[in-house]
């Protein structure tokens, strides 16, 4: 396989979604797929994309991302105008929000309280590959039985039949922390998506550089970090710790899909 790196600057194709690969010459492209969810199309412009310029191969990654590796360098630009013809995103790395994860959810799921597909698209449309100061990672569950495992990211949300509980400050990798329902359910839809964009200001503003969330909530503070979200989730700022064993639920059964 040529070896064509040289001339290229490979952070600014990882900046378009092009990752490159232990083999020199050879990036894995990495599409956008919010929540885990892509029509038919998008699969076989993919599947394509694979057939022509890579490895007949595709890889789902950890966080419902389709990946196809093997493209060479040269190969790109092709491959961005095939992906242009059928409107596909890709989605990159580094200090970022990173692609919204969900599980099935309602309307497929039959113990789903709420639609994650099309919540996690409002929330990748509104703030996946903002950059930040570190890597920054959201998931959306769709009852208690949290098959998307919510506590591992920066932000989890976790619908209930009567409303939403937002669990902050999880991470997973070399260090591990469980995020926590930090403020009482939040009833509706447009209010829990203020909070989280309220917490993702948060972050912006007051993390160090390469600090993840966790570690900046650590330092700051959760009082402080409840204090400038109860207002935006407009409840008042004396609101206690939610008793999460107790939130409510519109009847999911113990065990999830
Ligand atoms: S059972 Fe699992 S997949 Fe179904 S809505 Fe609940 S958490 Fe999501």
């Amino acid at each position: 396989m040529a070896d064509t790196t040289a001339a290229l600057d490979a952070a600014a194709l990882k900046g378009r979604g092009f990752f490159e690969q232990a083999e020199k010459g050879l990036f894995s492209l990495r599409l956008s797929s919010p929540g885990g969810t892509v029509d038919a199309a998008f699969v076989k412009t993919a599947a394509a994309i694979a057939e022509t310029y890579g490895t007949s191969r595709l890889h789902f990654t950890t966080r419902q991302q389709l990946e196809v590796p093997g493209i060479r360098a040269d190969n790109i630009p092709a491959v961005e105008q095939m992906l242009a013809a059928e409107g596909i995103g890709t989605l990159t790395g580094g200090s970022r929000v990173r692609t919204i994860m969900a599980c099935q959810g309602a309307p497929v799921c039959k113990f789903g309280t709420t639609d994650t597909g099309l919540l996690a698209r409002e929330l990748s449309a509104l703030f996946a590959g903002r950059s930040l100061p570190a890597k920054f990672k959201i998931a959306v569950t769709g009852c208690k039985n949290n098959c998307a495992r919510v506590e591992g990211n920066d932000i989890g949300v976790r619908g209930l039949g009567a409303g939403f509980e937002l669990y902050f400050g999880g991470r997973y990798g070399r260090t591990i922390r469980t995020a926590t329902a930090l403020l009482p359910v939040i009833p509706d839809r447009e209010t829990a998506i203020k909070v989280i964009r309220a917490a993702v200001d948060f972050f912006a503003e007051n993390a160090r550089k390469g600090e993840r969330f966790a570690v900046m909530l650590d330092r700051v503070g959760e009082d402080a970090f409840r204090a400038a979200l109860l207002p935006v989730a407009g409840f008042p700022d004396t609101a206690g710790f939610p008793d999460t064993a107790g939130s409510p639920d519109t009847g999911s059964p113990a065990q999830g899909r």
